[in-house]
């Protein structure tokens, strides 16, 4: 079975030659997904883990299929890298989620961070920096809360461009996450080689807290390294309060997941942004 991702049509049991097929037909329906206005960015809150207000989002992006209803990123990100899509889904995405980000700061006057997955497809562009300062220029989004998500999946040695455009992309005065951390082969290389301010530990450590001591203790000395490195610590995947108790204690900066809500479309984040001013 194969799952196009959460709340999604699901396609069950079908044959490799199938699958092949049903692959091609998406990769060429992702080709006109832009052009005809089908996908949609959605917002995650990040939370402070000491106050639970929500400090920053993250944007993630969904593919509104006029026949499959939604797809999920997990499933059609890989297709638009093999593609070379990606290169211009992404700076849509950009583009989008700044003036998103610029509008929510003019509304509210919250000065919420957004986080921006880049793939490792856009960070090998020579342009990234055009890409990314004409961006900001547009939206008129303070360069300070943007922070580009950046996975450590990607071998630093094998990426013409990457350590030249992540300490660009410092330069202009963006913020860097490393996602996923301690899931790829080199999240310590990555540590001492590129311009990190954050690290996000990964779901799969976290909904292990509880369950595993060995995942409970990785994250610990993830959160204790963070620190004394000067980086800032985020949690992905923080589902339930045994979550939130354990990150809380171990003093990690800020926590994302189901806990405190899932990714929203707009006018849903927006909506929780006044519930949450009016308090
Ligand atoms: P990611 O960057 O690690 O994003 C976090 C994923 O975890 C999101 O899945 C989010 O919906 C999900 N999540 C959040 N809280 C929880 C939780 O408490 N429990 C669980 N089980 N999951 C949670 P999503 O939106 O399906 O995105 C999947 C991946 O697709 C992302 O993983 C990211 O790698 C990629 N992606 C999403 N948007 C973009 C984009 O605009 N560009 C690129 N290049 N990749 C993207
Ligand atoms: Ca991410
Ligand atoms: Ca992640
Ligand atoms: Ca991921």
């Amino acid at each position: 079975a194969k799952s196009l991702g959460r709340n999604n049509y699901q396609i069950y049991e079908i044959s490799a030659e199938q699958a092949q097929q049903q692959n091609m037909a998406l990769k060429s329906g992702l080709r006109h997904a832009e052009h005809n206005g089908e996908l949609r960015v959605f917002y995650q809150p990040q939370v402070d883990a000491a106050s639970e207000d929500i400090v920053g989002m993250e944007a993630l992006v969904r593919w509104e299929h006029p026949e499959l209803g939604f797809i999920g990123p997990g499933f059609f990100i890989p297709l638009a890298e093999e593609t070379g899509l990606i290169v211009s889904i992404g700076e849509w995405v950009l583009r989008t989620a700044c003036k998103q980000a610029q509008e929510w700061e003019r509304k509210f006057g919250l000065r919420l961070r957004l986080g921006v997955n880049l793939s490792a497809v856009q960070l090998m562009q020579p342009n990234l920096l055009d890409i990314v300062s004409s961006a900001l220029q547009d939206s008129g989004l303070d360069p300070g809360l943007l922070e580009m998500e950046v996975t450590e999946s990607i071998s630093i040695k094998a990426a013409p461009n990457l350590v030249e455009n992540l300490h660009g992309l410092h330069k202009l005065g963006c913020r860097i996450a490393i996602d996923d951390f301690g899931t790829g082969a080199a999240s310590l290389d990555y540590l001492r080689k590129l311009p990190a301010d954050r690290i996000k530990i990964d779901q799969s450590f976290v909904r292990n807290i509880g369950v595993d001591p060995d995942d409970e203790a990785i994250v610990r000395a993830t959160i204790e390294m963070a620190h004394r490195l000067k980086r800032g610590v985020v949690a992905e995947g923080v589902e339930i309060e045994q979550h939130l108790h354990f990150l809380r204690a171990n003093r990690c900066d800020e926590l994302q997941g189901y806990l405190f809500c899932r990714p929203l479309p707009p006018p849903a984040f927006e909506k929780l942004l006044h519930e949450r001013q009016r308090l």
